[in-house]
């Protein structure tokens, strides 16, 4: 018999609305003494099943939800439908699995399995744990994962601090496998992009904007575009093979520049300038000699962890809009990605409005886009949608 976690009176109503995320403010007690990792059943403050879960006493979330069905296990056939539910979206709905592509194969919350994103590169997969209950069962997973979808390899990535906050030990390493090579490259839209997906950021390549690179590429022709944090050379390279008449990138990362300008030389684009600086400062760089452009990405990293730096992240977003506009000429197109999750839409789109009256521009906005669409969102865990992409005109 499971381990049961019993809530506070009046505190089942998000978990029976399947929320996977279980706080100690909402529990009451714990009976059966679970070892972090174990298989809790959730119970309501009138002894009623709510859902099945993970326990972990040493993080902030104490029990991850993965199951309602009183009768189902969290056992490996469990874990493997679940993935294999994830792949479904991927292979059969969206046809993502053409020859060498790259994309996210279960994202998480989205896929109904907290704390593992698993990403395709070709012939290999990367795995992030973010909760232990999972990484404990990392060998179930990986069999799984060799099962679904015969990669050469799979290898564990870890983000930095969550060791800590969910007391496990995780290091970056080959968990099954051929280690990938070091020209591994995915094929995407008609493109070919390198990824090192042992040492990249994230893990290896911005597969969320895949779509939006598309989208942009699909405005450049003939334009002057500036792709402001353009790490490995999506967008940027993207506005090249659209037909831009010139197309810088800026990024403060030097493997990531060094990436960008083989992903050129691989896309055979060499009319394009990477150059290494901090974008703030770059941008005023920028301003101040006069130039201008057609085209502004903005895609910077997320900005604020936590609800405490949102108000620093919009001073962020604000000057590099300031900046943005100060730089695109007259019926510009100013692309606004934030991926900060705690940012909403509506507040993007408040500070575009705020930031051209001050410049006294019009704007409009001509497309709100999201990630692609293998980073769904599920409905009943909507904190997992991050990423925002605004194209606008400037007038
Ligand atoms: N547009 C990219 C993804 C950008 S990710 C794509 O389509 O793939 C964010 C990038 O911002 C990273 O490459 C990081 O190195 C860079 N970065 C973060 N802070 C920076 C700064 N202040 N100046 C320049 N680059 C920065």
């Amino acid at each position: 018999m499971s381990a049961k976690v019993i809530l506070r009176a009046k505190r089942a109503q998000p978990f029976f609305g399947r929320h996977p995320w279980v706080f100690p403010g909402a529990i009451e007690r714990v009976e059966g003494a679970p070892a972090d990792g174990d298989e809790v059943d959730l119970v309501s403050h009138g002894g009623n099943f709510v859902a099945r879960g993970l326990y972990n006493s040493q993080s902030k979330i104490n029990v991850r939800l993965y199951c309602w069905e009183p009768a189902v296990p969290l056992d490996r056939a469990f874990f493997r439908e679940r993935l294999s539910t994830a792949v479904r979206l991927r292979h059969d709905v969206l046809k993502l699995n053409t020859p060498d592509a790259g994309y996210r194969v279960c994202f998480s919350e989205s896929d109904y399995l907290s704390g593992m994103v698993v990403d395709r590169y070709g012939d290999w997969l990367t795995v992030q744990f973010t909760a232990l209950g999972v990484a404990n069962r990392r060998e179930m997973i990986v069999d799984a994962l060799r099962e679904l979808l015969e990669p050469k390899g799979i290898y564990l990535r870890t983000e930095k601090g969550i060791g800590k906050l969910e007391g496990v030990e995780l290091h970056d390493q080959l968990l099954w496998g051929e280690s990938p090579p070091a020209d591994l490259s995915i094929a995407e839209n008609g493109m070919r992009f390198l990824v090192n997906l042992t040492e990249g950021q994230k893990t290896g390549y911005y597969l969320d904007q895949r779509d939006n690179r598309a989208a942009v590429a699909r405005l450049c022709g003939g334009k002057r575009v500036l792709d402001a944090f353009c790490y490995s050379g999506g967008f940027g390279l993207y506005a090249a093979k659209g037909g831009a008449s010139e197309v810088l990138g800026v990024d403060a990362s030097e493997p990531a520049l060094e990436l960008a300008r083989k992903n050129a030389t691989l896309n055979e684009l060499n009319d394009v300038t990477f150059e290494n600086a901090d974008v703030f400062k770059h941008l005023g760089e920028l301003v101040a000699s006069g130039r201008q452009f057609d085209v502004v990405v903005l895609d910077p990293p997320k900005f604020a962890r936590n609800r405490a730096a949102v108000p620093d992240a919009l001073k962020g977003y604000r000057r590099l809009h300031q900046l943005a506009l100060k730089l695109l000429a007259k019926d510009g197109l100013l692309v606004s990605c934030c991926c900060t999750g705690l940012i909403a839409m509506t507040d993007l789109e408040e500070l575009l409005a705020q930031v051209t009256v001050e410049a006294r521009r019009d704007l409009q906005i001509v497309e709100r886009r999201g990630p692609a669409a293998d980073h769904p969102v599920a409905v009943t865990c909507r904190e997992s949608g991050y990423l925002k992409c605004l194209i606008s005109r400037v007038l």
